[in-house]
């Protein structure tokens, strides 16, 4: 999706998330609404009853600010509470509600999920709101909805339903749906396994504080064509990942080495599932690409390729089931499988802030490891290729998974240290 969404038309918008949020598990078939308010005051809402696997723009339905109804379906049986939201708080453009199991948990045992479990959380969605349990469709959910709204929310969870929140665009909305849905993911997988640690107001402050574009500009520019080649991958790779669910809209960073120690990187602010080549920015001799700003974890790239020449490719990201280990004090020891093992050896976790400028961070740059888990923040994985690094990080998560899984089975027994011996000996030597 073109990322100035103002050219996208409502219809294709609302199809092009709606189909996001179900691939990614986060809606059924049946469940679940998006729309958007235009500057005309129609409304452009996801029909009643239709399938949202199959959704096409055709299908979305515009309700005019007369009252019209235009399109071939029913607008969705929540439609009342979207226009109550509008009505309240003319900021707000664009409105998703769904039942994702994460936030459904929440709901059903009526609490809210602190979103301090991870940096960026609290900024993108800001405090959450909590509407007490209505009959779906009626006018009285519509108000009890709209009155969160009028303090000022744009995020809230429905007592025994689920979760609607709004934003100045689709975009700003997906972005605060998904990023509500991965902390109350985060919080219920670290439950699973410890209990889970919040961040401080303070340290999340330190978070947004970090300057992503205090490097200098370069002054020329070249696009060779391998370094186009590496724009591409890049930009896949990163799709990937937001659809594999390894990474969303508002987290995640990831370079390749172009040159000697020049390097290409993901920019700050801007939508992973939409990120382009043109986005993608070129860092040259410690300068950056004219006009762009790359990520906040800039610097910490340019020293993990310093101080590693074996490294050629860095993803930074949030995952869930490996920042469930990110949250707790639990030690993810990937001895689960060979695999596992032979990909990864040891996946050591720092503490919140390792990862800012000036702070001591030789653990993550001078003792460099395949994946690391910075607390609260995110995980670190170094390669060669993209791709390698890409399914290393595949491994990481798939072996954190099965650890959070089975631990209501019983306790993990780990390769022991013979086997170990062996798996080295045939695999790293
Ligand atoms: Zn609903």
């Amino acid at each position: 999706m073109s990322k100035n969404i103002k050219l996208v038309h409502p219809r294709d918008q609302i199809t092009e998330v709606i189909s996001r949020i179900y691939k990614r598990g986060m809606t059924t078939t049946s469940g679940g609404n998006i729309s958007i308010i235009d500057d005309n005051g129609d409304i452009w809402v996801t029909p009643s009853a239709i399938d949202k696997g199959s959704l096409r723009s055709s299908d979305i339905i515009c309700v005019k600010k007369d009252g019209t109804i235009v399109g071939k379906h029913k607008p969705s049986s929540e439609f009342p509470f979207h226009k109550a939201i509008y009505e309240a708080r003319p900021d707000i453009k664009s409105v998703i509600h769904a039942h994702p199991p994460a936030l459904v948990s929440f709901s059903i045992v009526r609490q809210i999920p602190n979103t301090n479990i991870i940096s960026q959380a609290k900024h993108i969605c800001g405090p959450i709101g909590y509407a007490k349990y209505r009959l779906p469709g009626s006018d009285d959910l519509g108000e009890v909805i709209a009155e969160e709204f009028e303090k000022g929310y744009k995020a809230i969870i429905m007592e025994n339903h689920g979760t609607v929140l709004g934003g100045s665009d689709l975009t700003d909305a997906f972005e605060r749906f998904e990023a509500l849905e991965f902390c109350a993911r985060t919080i219920l997988y670290g439950s699973q396994i410890g209990t889970p640690n919040y961040l401080t107001d303070d340290q999340i402050d330190q978070f947004e504080a970090q300057v992503p574009a205090e490097r200098p500009e370069m002054e020329s520019i070249e696009y060779t064509s391998d370094e186009v080649e590496k724009r591409l991958e890049i930009c896949e790779i990163v799709k990937r990942s937001c659809q594999q669910g390894l990474m969303i809209s508002s987290y995640g960073t990831v370079s390749m080495r172009w040159k000697d120690n020049d390097f290409l990187i993901t920019p700050t602010d801007v939508n992973r599932w939409d990120i382009d080549l043109d986005d993608i920015v070129q860092i040259k001799d410690g300068k950056r690409e004219t006009g762009k700003t790359p990520s906040r974890a800039t610097w910490i790239h340019q020293e993990i390729y310093k101080n590693n020449p074996d490294v050629n490719s860095i993803i930074m990201t949030q995952s869930p089931y490996l920042m469930a280990f990110g949250v707790t004090d639990s030690y993810l020891n990937v001895r689960t499988i060979p695999e596992s093992w032979i990909f990864l050896q040891d996946i050591p976790s720092v503490k919140y802030g390792t990862h800012f400028k000036n702070n001591n961070n030789s653990e993550i740059v001078e003792n460099c490891t395949t994946a690391l888990i910075i607390q609260n923040d995110s995980v670190i994985i170094t390669g060669d290729k993209l791709l390698q690094t890409f399914d290393y990080l595949e491994v990481a998560e798939f072996s954190a998974k099965s650890i959070v899984m089975g631990h209501s089975l019983g306790e993990m027994v780990p390769i022991n240290d013979d086997q170990v011996e062996d798996l080295r000996k045939k695999f790293l030597a």
